[in-house]
């Protein structure tokens, strides 16, 4: 993130950057900008710099898998570093949904030991109200609906959420971030189907299995969790 970046982003909220995102694409037509630094392209979703970035730390990436809740596989692909996280950032706070579809691709290939069934119902981490007219983008949803397409399978929300006042989970701690979503998710339907849970950064992975809580609530049998990238705790 550039210097001026830094600075914007401490100065304004997520609405502000939302208006800015808006004003930026009313000015430039869609696409005519690179959605990771924001200098001019040819239509590219990515300016060449930024598509090396991506395509060099790729070579890097791992499959890291890990077990946040009994009988819940969680799957963390990069670094939360880098240009991973710049793209992640652009999606949540700078309300840049073309960052989704560049972030889905780099889940496959798949590690070797995970697969889906064709009836596998991709979801995602539903967003409390309030955030979502804060940032004025599901970044999940939009990362979850670029995941399936990835991976040619359907994709919807099975989840609500119960407590719209929870806190962000970021300035808490580990028993704070379980205390914190005890109960704040609950089945939409009757769930008889494998799912695939899609997020962005895995923490702690208290969100996830909190998530995994409410869908076997609902009758899921599998769930599995993806995150683009995972971090390591506090950042
Ligand atoms: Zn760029």
């Amino acid at each position: 993130m550039s210097a001026f970046e830094t600075w914007l982003f401490g100065k304004f909220g997520p609405a502000e950057h939302a208006a800015a995102g808006w004003l930026r694409d009313a000015v430039w037509p869609e696409g005519a900008l690179c959605c990771a630094c924001g200098r001019i392209t040819d239509g590219e979703t990515l300016c060449p710099s930024c598509r090396l970035d991506l395509r060099a730390q790729g070579y890097v990436f791992s499959w890291d898998r890990a077990e946040p809740a009994p009988g819940l596989t969680a799957w963390g692909l990069r670094p939360h570093t880098g240009i991973h996280r710049t793209l992640i950032h652009r999606l949540k706070y700078g309300a840049e949904a073309r960052a989704a579809r560049e972030l889905a691709s780099l889940v496959l290939p798949l590690p070797e030991t995970l697969s889906f069934s064709p009836d596998t119902v991709v979801t995602w981490v539903t967003m409390p109200e309030s955030r979502y007219r804060n940032r004025a983008i599901d970044h999940g949803r939009l990362l979850a609906q670029a995941v399936a397409r990835q991976l040619s399978l359907p994709c919807r929300q099975l989840l609500s959420r119960r407590n719209n006042r929870a806190r962000s989970q970021v300035t808490l701690s580990m028993s704070g971030r379980r205390a914190n979503l005890k109960g704040a998710f609950e089945p939409l339907e009757k769930i008889s189907f494998p799912v695939l849970l899609i997020d962005d950064v895995r923490t702690t992975g208290t969100t996830l299995a909190r998530c995994a809580e409410a869908l076997r609530e609902g009758g899921a049998e599998q769930v599995t969790a993806i995150t683009v990238t995972r971090a390591r705790d506090g950042k």
